[in-house]
């Protein structure tokens, strides 16, 4: 937060209104699950292969100069270069890097790189027993998350986890799941709604009216326990407040290129970070003018506008303030 805070009073002295807060490298698209939901294996299948060379994937972080890396895909522990990237960027770039991962495949990962307070790991967990089991489409994924949370505790790992509420996800499962992660000393919890990824057209995500009831839960239960989520990005869940979106905040590089608009929607792939920033319209993203933002209440774009309004108000502020203290 300290580094955070840093370069945002940089970036804000320096007259920038676009910069990035968090750079999502997807090195690869592959994946050792099919989970259902997932937009990144049905709109990449044609490329599914592809890997981005370990210069090019430094290099990109280089480029965004964003002080928070998440390492996402696909399943960035299948990607060949993940201990020389992780390293590169902890090390030569001081970046805070976060690796979102099924935990299939981190014990090989623990065995080579080090706990750092530059690293953390964020477990995608999608519900108790039989329904993370479901939405990953394969047995024991769920027991397989549990013993590697164990594991990196243990280690002294700094360890997140990851949560898609779903229409079916009822109020109750979230709630017990939250206690369940709490008592294996998880440091914090991410409970979001689903993205509804342009290229699918199941009809698992929550519309707008339906998230207010489902979060007014979860923000109750922001008191007691560690969720991440902030407080206005709960309210604006909940339907109390309108948030405006900021995806210029978090941007994406996979090996097709620097895809934009967001995380969510795609445009096309650009060559430079620098390109895809001239091609795209901020302020028509911003106020949610395109259609596929209508129903997206994707965390990245609004915690994205809650980062850059810190400040702005008082009331809004204090309650920021004891959120990261708590
Ligand atoms: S509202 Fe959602 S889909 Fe639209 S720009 Fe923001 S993050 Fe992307």
């Amino acid at each position: 937060m300290i580094d955070l805070g840093r370069y945002m009073r940089q970036k804000k002295r320096a007259g920038e209104k676009y910069f990035p807060i968090v750079l999502m490298l997807e090195p690869l698209h592959a994946c050792n699950l099919a989970c259902v939901g997932c937009g990144r294996i049905v709109e990449y299948k044609d490329t599914i292969r592809d890997q981005i060379p370990l210069e090019e994937a430094l290099g990109a972080a280089q480029e965004a100069d964003a002080p928070i890396v998440s390492i996402c895909g696909g399943e960035p522990l299948m990607y060949k270069h993940i201990v020389p990237l992780t390293q590169g960027l902890i090390e030569q770039q001081k970046r805070h890097v976060m690796i979102c991962t099924n935990a299939i495949l981190l014990e090989r990962f623990v065995r080579q790189v080090a706990p750092s307070p530059y690293l953390s790991f964020n477990i995608h967990i999608d519900g108790m027993r039989e329904t993370h089991d479901r939405v990953v489409d394969r047995d024991g994924v769920f027991d397989t998350c549990v013993r590697m949370i164990r594991l990196l505790k243990d280690k002294g790992y700094r360890v997140q986890t990851n949560s898609t509420v779903f229409r079916e996800t009822s109020a109750e499962e979230v709630e017990e799941l939250i206690k369940f992660l709490t008592s294996l000393g998880v440091d914090g919890m991410l409970v979001t709604p689903g993205y509804h990824y342009q290229v699918l057209t199941n009809d698992i995500y929550l519309k707008s009216e339906e998230m207010p009831n489902k979060f007014r839960h979860v923000r109750d239960l922001a008191k007691e326990y560690r969720l991440i989520n902030t407080p206005i990005y709960l309210d604006y869940l909940a339907g109390d407040r309108d948030l405006t979106c900021s995806p210029w905040t978090t941007v994406t590089r996979n090996p097709q290129g620097w895809k934009g608009p967001c995380y969510l929607i795609t445009n096309g792939h650009y060559k430079s970070f620098r390109e895809m920033h001239e091609a795209t319209d901020w302020e028509f993203y911003r106020t949610r003018q395109d259609v596929r933002c209508r129903d997206c209440k994707l965390h990245s774009g609004f915690e994205g506008t809650v980062a850059l309004e810190f400040g702005k108000n008082l009331k809004d502020s204090w309650r920021m303030v004891r959120h990261y203290m708590s």
